[in-house]
């Protein structure tokens, strides 16, 4: 049976910057996702390279991390059935002119590169990116599950 679990989104710098932060949290909610933990950061160079070190050596690399530190990011860690695999679907491919109609990233995002939004994309990496950003204590107080029970 499918089961509660928390994963790790992050509204990146270009959505931010354009104001969509309220939209996407809106449609994650909308989507039956509940907020566990959130923070406006300004990640230094060493945090942004630390996140996305299974990247390191690839060719966007540097880029990537230019821009994860170019302006404030939203870390959040989400909450559902199946958290994991259902924020990779509400957030659709990387490439937003590959990503689904009705996915956060064919909404709001601009390029490959400025994609609006961050999800983990397996369980083992969400327990890790939620620990990068949120101790265990920040996590908000034990949640019932009611409101997605019909939506699992
Ligand atoms: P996803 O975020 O969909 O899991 P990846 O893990 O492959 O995608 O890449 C991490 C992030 O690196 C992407 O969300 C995007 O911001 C950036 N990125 C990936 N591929 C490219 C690329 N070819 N050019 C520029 N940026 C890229």
């Amino acid at each position: 049976m499918a089961s509660l679990s928390l994963t790790l989104g992050i509204v990146k710098p270009d959505a931010v910057e354009g104001g969509k932060t309220g939209q996407i949290v809106a449609h994650l909610e909308q989507a039956g996702f509940v907020l566990r933990a959130a923070r406006l950061v300004r990640l230094s160079e060493a945090q942004a390279g630390a996140f996305y070190e299974v990247h390191r050596g690839r060719p966007f690399y540097a880029e990537l991390v230019r821009f994860m530190t170019s302006g404030p990011c939203l870390p959040m860690a989400l909450q559902r059935i199946d958290a994991v695999a259902h924020l990779r679907t509400v957030i659709g491919a990387t490439d937003p002119a590959e990503a689904a109609a009705g996915t956060i990233r064919k909404l709001f995002a601009e390029s490959k590169g400025r994609n609006a939004i961050h999800a983990s994309d397996s369980q083992d990496n969400a327990e890790r990116e939620v620990g990068f950003f949120f101790a265990e204590g920040e996590l908000a107080g034990l949640w019932d599950g009611k409101n997605v029970d019909s939506k699992g």
